[in-house]
């Protein structure tokens, strides 16, 4: 089927108040966001940090960025680089460069707090329908129906979807579901209840529908495959791509670091090993010397292989091979790059980096001395 039915929603209905909000009541995670009464602040930062995310990995990031800054004017107050520093390791950076730029936009314009009304809230850049609605129902009680990866796959699954979920219309109408499933008076709770029970119990993997409160209602658990919900069309292969990265050292064994500009790119104002990509036909050797010539206007010999470090962003996987290296001509400038520092390997922890370059980070660390330039040059 490609749609519920009015003869299927009253059913659901029902079984959300007489099923679902008795299990949340019973199974509800002990979440650290989850404060009575609510604080937009927090509700607002978690639901950040849980996109694309975790709940186990963000709890403890959660815990620590609240204590370091506990309000929107801390957050606004503090500089970029301190918000990055906190955000290191949780990836898609974009996202921590969105709560700075906005918890200074809500000191200048709606004293320091997150506005209750949604129409307000949907207008702050950097928060969509789903983080919006998340907002305006756990945060101020609006009902406003989420829809999230968890909720899409539940309602898929009790429909038996045949739709594939990727296509824009296909999420229109689970929205429309969903809206239409809200009981008015209780929306918070329903949506968070929807949102656990895809996350603790119809998981996209091994759904255990004997636990779960829907079962009756369910049409993908009388196929003999409900994890084959939702329907989606094949993913494409994820590219991979061969980067370069120099650890340049200098004569008093300092190692050099750049700043990525602050305004390009999904690591924008991290701090890296400076290199870049692999271009056909080069040895890395050659790929890292004019990477460091495009972007650092130097000349630098590349030496010997440091580590090479798999990773997988959500579209790409790379390989980042780290060289050793050494200046023979020019000082850094910022061409391709917003700054640059000489450190040892005990100032990394003053920089945020991406998780690729902690790689090389722990590959140095490993090392049984710090590196010098005359242990790699002659
Ligand atoms: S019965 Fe199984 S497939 Fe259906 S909603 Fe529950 S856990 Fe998911």
């Amino acid at each position: 089927m490609s749609a519920a039915s009015p003869s299927d929603l009253k059913p659901l209905r029902t079984a959300v108040r007489r099923r679902l909000l008795p299990w949340f009541a019973r199974n509800a995670r002990d979440l650290p966001w989850r404060t009575d009464p609510r604080d937009p602040y927090a509700v607002w930062i978690s639901e950040i940090m849980l996109q694309q995310t975790r709940v186990d990995t963000v709890i403890p990031y959660f815990r620590r960025f609240l204590k370091r800054f506990p309000t929107p004017a801390a957050l606004a107050a503090a500089p970029l680089q301190d918000v990055l520093k906190q955000w290191e390791g949780l990836g898609y950076y974009t996202r921590a460069r969105q709560i700075h730029k906005m918890a200074n936009l809500l000191v200048r314009h709606h004293d320091g707090t997150l506005p209750s009304d949604p129409a307000a809230l949907a207008a702050l850049p950097g928060l969509g329908p789903y983080t919006t609605a998340a907002i305006a129902s756990f945060a101020f009680g609006h009902p406003l129906a989420v829809l999230d990866g968890n909720i899409i796959r539940v309602l898929a699954r009790l429909l038996a979807l045949a739709d594939d979920i990727t296509l824009p219309a296909t999420r229109r109408r689970l929205q429309q579901l969903a809206d239409d499933l809200l009981p008015a008076d209780r929306a918070a709770a329903a949506n968070e209840a929807w949102m656990e029970l895809g996350a603790l119990v119809c998981t996209p993997r091994n759904p255990a529908c004997a636990a779960c409160p829907l079962r009756p209602l369910c049409r993908a658990r009388t196929t003999s495959a409900p994890e084959t919900f939702p329907k989606r069309k094949k993913k494409m292969k994820v590219p991979h791509k061969i980067v370069g990265a120099a650890v340049i050292l200098n004569p008093k064994n300092q190692i050099l670091i750049a700043q990525r500009c602050p305004e390009k790119g999904m690591l924008a104002g991290l701090w890296e090993f400076p290199g870049g990509k692999r271009a056909d036909g080069e040895t890395m050797p050659q790929c890292i010397a004019r990477e460091l010539r495009e972007e650092m206007g130097i000349e630098i010999e590349v030496g010997p292989h440091l580590v090479t470090v798999p990773h997988a962003y959500s579209h790409f996987t790379i390989d980042l091979h780290a060289h050793f290296a050494r200046i023979r001509k020019g000082r850094p400038r910022h061409i391709e790059c917003a700054g640059h520092a000489w450190v040892t390997p005990g100032q990394f922890d003053d920089y945020p980096f991406s998780k690729a370059d902690h790689g090389i980070i722990r590959a140095l660390r490993a090392l049984p001395r710090p590196p010098r330039l005359r242990d790699f040059f002659a």
